[in-house]
């Protein structure tokens, strides 16, 4: 059984996976403080020789607050219209913040497509590393804009965990609005604790995670156990952690105990 401790410090492949929630102000629009943040963050990993990959969400809540709307798209091609409107807003704010700690970005797109054609995964694997041999921190999202319901991963976090796969990462870190995964919900009871490490997914474990679309789930848990799963499975440890506290990344690489980990399966 391997300590947290162990798990960070050999991480030398990190993949950071971040939710539209904590990308964006309550009304949609972005949240510059934690990107730049954020983009401070990746840089300053690279720069002491951490590869790094981002998988970022937040296209379809970008590109429909800039239309005014206010409610959430429905429909499969208001979503995909809202995305190409937001991804490109998305990707020209990292572009900006990145640039300014002297970090190269590449943008990626995938579908689920892309992972199970043995050519295009090829190819998405082979780009991905050829990026992160050249020193560039590769942004990774769905792409939505031409994702239908078969070809969809659907969630971001299964994203991160097979991205993560790919590149034979060692360290998942998946930042949203929650600390961690709770023994029991933590809106609901105050004597909830938090589970500081996971070293086998058991059914309890699972269960703590609640069904898909249960209100435990909201906030995802149950996805982001689903890609602890695929994750420790591919030999990659994986974090959940919230993605408000300012310096999440850089705390959770000094071995402060934030968040939940799961253990890597040799
Ligand atoms: N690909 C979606 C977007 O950029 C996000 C999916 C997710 O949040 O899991 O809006």
């Amino acid at each position: 059984m391997n300590t947290r401790k162990e798990h960070i410090d050999n991480a030398k492949k990190i993949v950071v996976k971040v939710g539209t929630s904590t990308l964006t102000h309550e009304n949609g629009l972005l949240n510059f403080d934690r990107i730049d943040k954020l983009a401070r963050q990746l840089s300053d990993l690279h720069n002491q020789g951490k590869e790094v990959i981002l998988v970022t969400s937040g296209a379809i809540g970008v590109g429909t607050a800039k239309l005014g709307i206010k409610t959430k798209p429905e429909t499969i091609p208001e979503k995909q219209a809202a995305a190409a409107i937001g991804q490109g807003i998305l990707l020209h704010i990292y572009e900006k913040f990145f640039a300014e700690y002297g970090q190269i970005v590449a943008q990626i797109l995938l579908t689920k497509d892309d992972i199970t054609n043995k050519t295009r995964y090829s190819n998405a694997k082979n780009t991905l590393n050829e990026l992160l041999k050249q020193g560039v921190i590769p942004i990774v999202n769905e792409n939505d804009v031409i994702a239908t319901h078969e070809i969809k991963f659907g969630d971001n976090d299964t994203l991160s965990a097979l991205v993560s796969s790919i590149v034979d990462a060692d360290l998942l870190i998946l930042l949203s609005d929650i600390n961690g995964l709770y023994d029991s919900d933590p809106r609901a009871n105050r004597d909830a604790k938090l589970i500081s490490l996971v070293d086998e997914i058991t059914k309890k474990i699972e269960s703590f995670g609640g069904a898909p679309g249960s209100k435990l789930g909201v906030g995802g848990m149950y996805t982001k156990i689903k890609a602890a799963k695929i994750a420790v499975e591919h030999g990659v440890s994986m974090i959940i952690a919230n993605g408000s506290d300012d310096d999440v990344i850089k705390n959770i690489i000094s071995n402060k105990e934030i968040g939940t980990l799961f253990s890597a399966h040799k």
